[in-house]
């Protein structure tokens, strides 16, 4: 077995140990759930009920739109009390549904028919992972039948399995490698038919050794199917690390994966893909970590979609009297939360509380030209270059430094000695040159 890794990248402290040893547990279904249509990258989806329908768990509330898009099911059974904007996790607000929990619908509940993994086609898994509303599940949100689908110019060598989970703290993933191995390699498989693909890797870090002998174990006798070790370091589960550690291929800047001839997919997007095949079962549960010192009971839950961030924090006991700060998702790329009436969404991987010993406060200094940043970013970005064109809104110049190509990890600020939130300003001067660009690409037109 070998250790792959790449070029630069950080160590942050794992705090893995606070929930790595707690198994899934199910949350209870709150009394209301908000259910924003777009979940997903892509276009919104368009709203199949209106205020006052009954609705049971797992009907369509809202349908795919377009190419790149996802539909919605509700995760509750119950009445439809709203439809109009509402806080997600990102800050901003979304057309969302509003559905009020009625417990005497529960029994009935919405499912497809299941189909046998065996037999079924490449376009049946696609039309199935479609119509389950499947989306990525390590933050991005992309819509998996979409990536099942490449253009057929792009020829697909093998589909890497995303067992790293990288961010500290975050657990989920492991979890479903150590409880649901067999459901999480049939994933895999249905994956690598939809794709025509005859190589599968299941990359996982080496701080998990459990996971790596367990599935090693499991697929034992398996042809084209690898375990594959990797260092443990941030940001390993990158779709760009991740390549370069498995195959040792470069995705150059603007590419995809697929123009290496590679699938990502997250562990728990696989396990998701056999729920839909085998148990006919449409998203409407996400599996997350909820971490850090600050909350009473560290916990991995699985949770309907749309439970609001309160309800689950109420369910791990509260928080503690030092806690002084909500992210959702890991600590490196997650967001902060001002509002705990925004729901859990599809690709929800973590809620963690922080408390003060866990952030940084110290003030930002002037940039001390060390050069921590540039050796530590794994794109061979330069990363106080790009911040300071976006600080001086020189977006051109930072065009032309590549800044689109920053993948926002957060290594760069996590190794900044000067504090100085470098992420932050990449992001903004990254939108500004991407609005440049479309301008751009309007004009031409
Ligand atoms: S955030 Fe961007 S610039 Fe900073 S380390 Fe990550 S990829 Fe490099
Ligand atoms: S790590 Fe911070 S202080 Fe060092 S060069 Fe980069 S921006 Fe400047």
């Amino acid at each position: 077995m070998s250790i792959g890794t790449f070029r630069g990248g950080v160590h942050p402290p794992e705090f893995k140990e606070l929930t790595e040893n707690c198994a899934f547990e199910t949350i209870p279904n709150p009394e209301e759930i908000i259910l924003p249509v777009s979940q997903h990258l892509g276009k919104d989806a368009t709203p199949q009920v209106k205020k006052g329908d009954d609705v049971i768990t797992g009907q369509l509330v809202a349908k795919a739109e377009g190419f790149i898009s996802a539909p919605v099911h509700t995760s509750v059974a119950g009445k439809v009390l709203s439809l109009g904007k509402e806080i997600t996790p990102t800050g901003f607000p979304k057309d969302a549904i509003v559905i009020k929990t009625n417990g005497t619908l529960e029994g009935e509940r919405f499912r497809l028919s299941p189909l046998d993994p065996e037999t079924i086609t490449p376009d049946e898994i696609r039309a199935r992972v479609a119509e389950a509303g499947i989306v990525g599940q390590g933050g991005a949100a992309f819509p998996t039948y979409v990536k099942l689908s490449p253009p057929k110019d792009k020829i697909i060598e093998v589909v890497i399995l995303n067992g790293c989970e990288c961010e500290p703290y975050l657990t989920r993933d492991y979890r479903f490698m150590i409880e649901r191995p067999d459901d999480l390699i049939s994933g895999l498989k249905l994956i690598m038919k939809a794709l025509g693909v005859k190589r599968g890797v299941i990359g996982i870090e080496d701080n998990k050794p459990e996971a790596i002998k367990l599935l090693s174990d499991k697929i034992l006798g398996e042809t084209g199917l690898e375990v594959v070790a990797l260092k443990t370091k941030y940001p390993q589960g990158a779709e760009k690390m991740l390549i370069k550690a498995v195959t040792g291929k470069e995705v150059p800047p603007g590419k995809l994966p697929m123009d290496v001839g590679a699938v990502i997919q997250n562990i728990g997007t696989a396990v998701a893909i056999h729920d839909a095949v085998v148990k006919g079962e449409v998203l409407t549960i996400a599996a997350l970590t909820v971490s850090g010192k600050g909350i009473k009971v560290p916990k991995n839950l699985l949770v309907p979609v749309g439970t609001p961030i309160q309800n689950v924090i109420d369910f791990c006991g509260g928080v503690t009297e030092d806690a002084v700060k909500i992210v959702v998702g890991g600590p490196m790329m997650g967001v902060s939360q001002f509002d705990l009436h925004a729901p859990v969404m599809k690709a929800t991987s973590g809620i963690l509380v922080l408390t003060k010993e866990e952030i940084t406060e110290n003030p930002e200094t002037p940039c001390l030209r060390c050069g921590q940043c540039v050796g530590a970013c794994p794109l061979n970005l330069m990363p106080t270059k790009l911040s300071r064109y976006s600080q001086l809104q020189r977006y051109e110049d930072a065009e032309g430094a590549d800044i689109t190509v920053c993948m926002e990890c957060g290594t760069c600020a996590y190794t900044c000695p000067a504090n100085i939130p470098l992420v932050q300003w990449i992001r903004l001067g990254k939108q500004k040159v991407l609005e440049m660009q479309k301008e751009r690409a309007a004009v031409t037109q």
